[in-house]
């Protein structure tokens, strides 16, 4: 669904992203993890064009993104393809990002409405749908601020899946919750990878990227330090800079 080549991505003087592949085939779950400040949220943000990158390539579902400018100055030239490809790569951020002025049921079904131009009785089916799947179905009326940490996020997730999008990113979406509720995310994590989903989650959770990935990249400043199937990556480590990453609890 998407691949990256050789991306390269400063801010100023600072170069974050320093020649990166990335590969999400369909119904493939990837996970990105390493220290803080290692490029993660960068490398996610630039495969849906919320940042753009200074060299590289990504294409999404084989279509190149076309740039213009050079160096500091790229950026996509099409504006209807950055929109096609953001609407078919829905993040979940560390935030949940609802909208607190609406309601959990209209949270869901905003995007579908105004972005896609979809029909509002059929968005309301779905958002029901998709709200029931992540086990919030009682609460489409409420306010976000009336559900926990846990159930929010889960509306978030239940949001971009109502988007109905070729792949899910996630930035550390289960970090701002209470170890108690971060387990009922991973739950929804778990089973939508479980049904094929392909999917981009950027982690500290070293358990989630075990159980729920099927291939795993260590960044380290900007570089892929190591790469590899979960059961081998965290089993057997090759790099001493992974290995010390792992024994320091991710
Ligand atoms: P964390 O685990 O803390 O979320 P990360 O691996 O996601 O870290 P990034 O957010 O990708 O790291 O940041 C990589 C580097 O880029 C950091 O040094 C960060 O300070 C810097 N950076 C990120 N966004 C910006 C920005 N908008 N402007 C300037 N520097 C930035
Ligand atoms: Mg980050």
């Amino acid at each position: 669904v998407i691949e990256v080549r050789n991306l390269h991505k400063s801010y100023g003087d600072l170069t974050v992203l320093r020649g990166v592949d990335l590969t999400a085939p369909r119904g493939h779950v990837i996970s990105l993890i390493g220290s803080s400040g290692s490029g993660k949220s960068t490398l996610l943000r630039c495969c849906n064009l919320l940042e753009d990158s200074e060299d590289g390539t990504i294409r999404f579902e084989g279509e190149p993104v076309v740039w213009r400018g050079e160096g500091a100055e790229r950026h996509p030239a099409d504006r209807k393809q950055v929109l096609r490809i953001r609407t078919n790569l829905s993040m979940v951020f560390q935030q949940f990002n609802l909208w607190s002025h609406m309601t959990i049921l209209q949270n869901v079904m905003e995007a579908p409405i105004t972005v896609l131009g979809r029909p509002r009785d059929e968005v309301e089916e779905k958002a029901r749908a998709y709200l029931a799947k992540v086990g919030i179905g009682d609460k489409a009326d409420a306010w976000p601020s009336q559900l926990s940490g846990g159930q929010q996020q889960r509306a978030a997730i239940a949001r971009a899946l109502c988007m109905e999008p070729r792949a899910l990113l996630f930035d550390e979406p289960t970090s701002a919750l209470d170890p108690e509720l971060e387990q009922e995310v991973v739950r929804v994590i778990k089973a939508l990878a479980d049904e094929g989903r392909t999917m981009i989650i950027v982690t500290h959770d070293m358990k989630m990227a075990a159980d729920c990935s099927d291939h795993v990249i260590f960044l380290h400043q900007g570089r892929i330090e190591e790469e590899g199937e979960p059961a081998r990556l965290f089993g057997a480590p090759r790099s001493e800079r992974l290995r010390s990453f792992l024994s320091a609890g991710g």
